[in-house]
């Protein structure tokens, strides 16, 4: 099956493979040897995909192009304040070729013309043992992701005949833009300028440049992050010579052109474009090249300056403590506790890319809730990546709360944690589920609300059990003397997912947790159940396999009322077991009322 999206380019291909106007470039006269029907177009997508049509894989020289990128090598060794003091980034308004310096300085207008390129050229080291050519290939061969080499005819043929650039190197000698000999920095133009490329490979570089300077297919970094935007604004001002300001008016996207025929155009965050068509316009683009852009930025609406889906606020959902608790079962009084003071822990779920647009609409919640609130709890589950200006905030504003004497804890931060805990928020906020953050910001509360409340309740006898409240002496006492007695060590399985349910479980010290397995070690916890509590009764009552395990995650001890004994404890005393079940099925009540409570907060 074909995608559409090989679709629209199949269909640009045909639009304009009959297209005849332009001239292949002949002034380097190896050039002129291109064919002028070749024609291709390839589009990069940011996750490594490659759509393309036409003489994608042909090689050729890549001109021009190789400027924006040996601008990013340049950034790289010199740093931008050096360079920026020996090459312009304003758009010269004037062809590739022109001898245009800026008056008084002699600094070329910027790095995309032939000047300041050759300018940008002596700013790049010879370093590593490796000459300025080798480190100017290796750099660009990343940005490709394979190997790249340089036509030596090509090479030759603009090295004897580049007297105009020549003449241009000398100029920038006079003026001290090149502190050597310009001869080497030439060469080295010339042979930067002579390296082979297919239009794939442009359409890849343009990839690399929209992730962030990572290679979406190699996944290695090619240029350094804190230069892509640096480069990109360049190629937008200056990248297509003296027609740049007509193209980011009507394409919208930073690109460069080459003499070759090569146009790269990139949708910073999003792709890159290739396209490779020989014949070039009197400015020296590529005539099918700026049409294809032209129609693929209307047809799949990639101009910059339109974007079709703006960031969304970063709150996924928010709701409290009243609404949503931990996975722990609480005595009553303790979960009457919570429905009244829940409203002190607000859980704010946030989803998507947290950057100053998406997560200021959360910062200011934070500082609404603060008034409300004395816990806040941030759930990272959906956030995919958090930037340097979010972490920032996050920062600040965590210690802001706590200097209001709110406690912010994060949790689900996954493999975001440590980015989140390297901005100074301490390790002991950051939680790994949300239950954990919940439990640790309930006791806070109950601490407060309810002083004599205790996180782990003491042992109790079968009188102090939830499903025997309202047993007389004789039946607790024939309980007491039938049901048997089970002990588990912390970290023993009590009860198996699957196995026959045979028993009921009435916990009278210590704690349980039931687990659902999600396999490979991983499990999520579903409850938490302490002494006085009991368990096993769903499985139990309608006779099921177990549908979860339940561990003992402290010292427990057990009564178990095994099924046998169940069957027959209404002979032995009449109304016993309708006791039981009626305190079962209020327990159930009480659970479905809270789920209930759940997932009306949950769908909002
Ligand atoms: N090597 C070519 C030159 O210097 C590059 C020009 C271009 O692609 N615009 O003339």
């Amino acid at each position: 099956m074909k995608s559409p999206v090989s679709q629209v380019l199949k269909i640009l291909h045909d639009r304009y493979a009959a297209l005849r106007d332009g001239k292949v470039a002949d002034y380097i006269p190896e050039l002129s040897h291109a064919n002028p029907d070749h024609f291709g177009i390839c589009i990069a997508t940011r996750d490594g995909h490659l759509y393309e049509v036409g003489d994608t894989r042909q090689k050729f020289t890549i001109q021009s192009i190789s400027k924006a990128l040996s601008y990013g090598l340049a950034l790289e060794d010199r740093g931008e304040e050096h360079v920026l003091s020996r090459v312009g980034v304003e758009p010269s308004g004037d062809a590739f070729n022109a001898i245009s310096l800026k008056a008084g300085s002699g600094a070329p207008f910027n790095p995309m013309i032939n000047a300041g390129a050759i300018a940008t050229c002596g700013q790049i080291l010879a370093s590593g043992g490796q000459s300025r050519i080798e480190r100017i290939t290796a750099y660009l061969s990343r940005c490709a992701g394979g190997q790249l080499d340089i036509d030596q005819e090509i090479y030759r043929s603009e090295s004897e005949t580049g007297h105009r650039n020549r003449a241009i190197g000398w100029m920038l000698r006079n003026f001290g833009i090149i502190d050597e000999d310009p001869h080497d920095i030439l060469e080295t133009y010339f042979q930067q300028c002579s390296l082979r490329v297919t239009c794939a490979d442009l359409a890849v570089m343009g990839a690399t440049l929209a992730n962030q300077g990572v290679n979406p297919i190699t996944g290695e970094r090619a240029i350094a992050h804190e230069y892509v935007d640096n480069v990109l604004a360049v190629m937008a001002s200056s990248g297509m010579y003296d027609w740049s300001g007509e193209w980011i008016y009507r394409v919208g996207l930073p690109a460069k052109s080459g003499v070759g025929g090569g146009i790269l155009a990139v949708l910073p965050g999003q792709l890159g474009i290739g396209v490779f068509s020989p014949p070039l316009d009197e400015q020296g683009n590529s005539v099918r090249g700026i049409r294809v852009c032209m129609d693929l930025a209307r047809e799949l609406s990639l101009h910059m300056f339109n974007p079709s889906a703006v960031p969304q606020p970063a709150l996924r959902r928010s709701y409290n403590a009243a609404q949503v608790n931990s996975r722990r079962r609480l005595p009553a009084s303790t979960f009457h506790a919570l429905r009244r003071y829940g409203d002190r822990i607000r859980v704010m779920e946030l989803q998507g890319p947290l950057l100053f647009s998406t997560f200021e609409p959360v910062i200011r919640e934070l500082v609404k809730q603060a008034a409300y609130c004395q816990h806040i709890i941030l759930n990272f589950r959906y956030v995919f990546s958090v930037d340097a200006v979010s972490l920032r905030m996050l920062h600040e504003v965590w210690q802001q709360l706590a200097g209001a004497g709110v406690r912010l804890v994060c949790c689900h931060t996954g493999r975001l944690g440590k980015l989140i805990a390297a901005s100074g928020i301490p390790d002991d906020v950051l939680f790994f589920s949300e239950d954990a953050a919940l439990e640790s910001c309930e006791n806070a509360v109950l601490a407060k609300v309810l002083p004599d409340h205790v996180q782990q309740p003491p042992p109790v006898l079968l009188a102090g059990c939830t499903l025997f409240a309202n047993c007389d002496p004789a039946e607790l006492q024939l309980l007491n003397e039938r049901m048997e007695v089970k002990t588990y060590k912390p970290g023993e399985t009590i009860i198996q997912t699957g196995s026959r349910a045979d028993e009921l479980f009435v916990l009278t010290a210590g704690s349980v947790e039931v687990r659902l397995n999600l396999g490979n070690n991983r499990y999520q916890r579903l409850d938490v159940f302490s002494a006085g509590m009991s368990f096993g009764e769903l499985a139990f009552l309608d006779a099921s396999p177990r549908s979860a395990d339940v561990v003992a995650i402290a010292d427990v001890e057990c009564r178990v009322i095994q099924r046998p004994l169940f069957e027959d404890i209404g002979k032995l005393l009449p109304g016993l077991k309708a006791k039981i079940l009626n305190e079962i099925a209020l327990q159930l009540c009480d659970r479905l009322r809270q789920a209930n409570i759940e997932i009306s907060a949950l769908r909002n």
